[in-house]
């Protein structure tokens, strides 16, 4: 890789002059290997191609939104049509009657649906709500959950105040007496519990949700008259057609969905049930390119496919090949190699490496054989993948694995991760 990423290198010293610390938000440079491509040149189906025109198999999915594969032919024709008819107009076309509809049509709590464009738009407009109704402030949220960029969830605090990150208590994901408490404290200003509808955190293994959990929340809700908003921004159409927490048989009166519903095109939605429709109607919530025609028409095109195909089966099939070849080869390799979260979005972390030099080589060596996965965030599947896709990916790992046996004795700590160990 190194001998030949200099239009990567030429890009990222042409950055750092003109873009603040050379990138910014996830693509922030300094987290990632030093051999991992900073920029890319095309996407089609499950593959990427860097700046340098290496092929890899994507596993992070441009951290979502590629759910059906990159490039997308019905999707995009669907959103290319579109835009020749109609895109940024004085007013919604019709197609957001139709979106809406077809989200109430395939998500059960839902009753309505309002679209926005990020992920942040969507959980933000949730809070608002929630206080809305409410006429309370307080909201619960579990510990190192990622709900967006915004003053009031950003997980880097520079530039926020403490007021904007006010009437905020934290409790532990799945853990009902830590949930308790925090309702507890918050007595009677609890305005909504924000629910992960699973734990995908950056750097610790993923956590599936606890049915008793799930529920109790629930009834915390019911009881106090708080909303309960599942952030199904990443989750979204990758565990169920419905919302997440629809596996453990949970209802909540919000969700947010963003990313990849209209694969890969810009929207994101925030969808409820009756109780809270009429504090969504009292919010003042909008955005100049909120009503963009195109993205509609290729959500439209998205949720068809998720209702009519088996990409789920598809994927989650994909997922347990992966992981199951994984923990084999891992295995025979003398590895201890977590694998946590739904199969369809992995994380893998390596027992008795605190510091991540073990998971660093290991991606650098799997970037080296093609394949683009991540050493501490969750990645993706998406439907473009084929058996032979995963089969390359393991024999890639079999390689992988070789490299670091041979080289962990050997291996020095990274120092950009040095606060994992501080
Ligand atoms: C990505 C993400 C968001 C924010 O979405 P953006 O489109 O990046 O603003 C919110 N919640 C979760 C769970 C996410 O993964």
């Amino acid at each position: 890789m190194t001998a030949s990423n200099s239009h990567d290198r030429a890009l990222r010293e042409r950055a750092e002059v003109v873009i603040p610390g050379g990138m910014y938000g996830h693509q922030a440079v300094g987290l990632l290997p030093d051999d991992y491509p900073q920029f890319f040149s095309r996407a089609e189906g499950a593959r990427l191609w860097d700046a340098d025109g290496h092929e890899l198999i994507d596993y992070m999915c441009a951290y979502g939104p590629n759910l059906l594969g990159y490039g997308h032919k019905g999707v995009n024709d669907a959103y290319i049509r579109q835009m020749g008819i109609g895109d940024s107009m004085t007013g919604p076309s019709g197609l957001i009657v139709d979106l809406a509809e077809a989200f109430v049509g395939m998500v059960t709590h839902a009753d309505w649906a309002m679209f926005c464009k990020n992920g942040t738009d969507a959980t933000t407009m949730a809070l608002v709500t929630a206080r809305a109704h409410t006429r309370r402030k307080t909201i619960l949220k579990a510990k190192g959950a990622y709900h967006g960029s915004a003053p009031w969830c950003t997980p880097r605090t520079a530039g926020t105040t403490p007021e904007e990150r006010a009437h905020q208590i934290h409790f532990e994901y799945n853990n009902i007496a830590s949930l308790e408490a925090a309702v507890a404290e918050a007595g009677d200003d609890l305005a909504a519990i924000f629910a992960a509808p699973v734990m995908h955190d950056a750097f610790v293994d993923q956590i599936l949700p606890d049915p008793a959990y799930a529920r109790r929340v629930r009834e915390l809700c019911d009881k106090t008259g708080a909303l309960l908003i599942v952030d199904d921004v990443r989750s979204g159409l990758r565990v169920a057609r419905d919302c997440s927490w629809s596996i453990v048989g949970v209802e909540p009166d919000l969700s947010t969905w963003g990313k990849c519903f209209a694969n890969g095109h810009p929207i994101s939605a925030l969808l409820g049930n009756d109780n809270a429709r009429k504090a969504a109607s009292a919010i003042y919530v909008t955005g100049s390119f909120w009503f963009q025609a195109a993205p509609m028409a290729a959500a439209l095109e998205t949720l068809k496919i998720v209702r009519e195909s088996d990409y789920l089966e598809h994927i989650q099939g994909l997922g347990e090949r992966l992981r199951a070849g994984l923990a084999e080869r891992a295995s025979a390799a003398g590895f201890g190699f977590r694998q946590t979260g739904p199969v369809t979005m992995p994380l893998f972390l390596f027992d008795d490496d605190p510091d991540m030099r073990l998971g660093f080589r290991w991606c650098s060596a799997m970037l080296e054989r093609g394949i683009y996965t991540h050493p501490w965030h969750n990645m993706f599947l998406c439907a473009a993948m084929t058996p032979a896709d995963i089969d390359q990916t393991l024999a890639a790992a079999e390689g992988a694995f070789k490299v670091l046996k041979a080289e962990a004795p050997r291996l020095e700590p990274v120092p950009k991760l040095a606060f994992l160990t501080a």
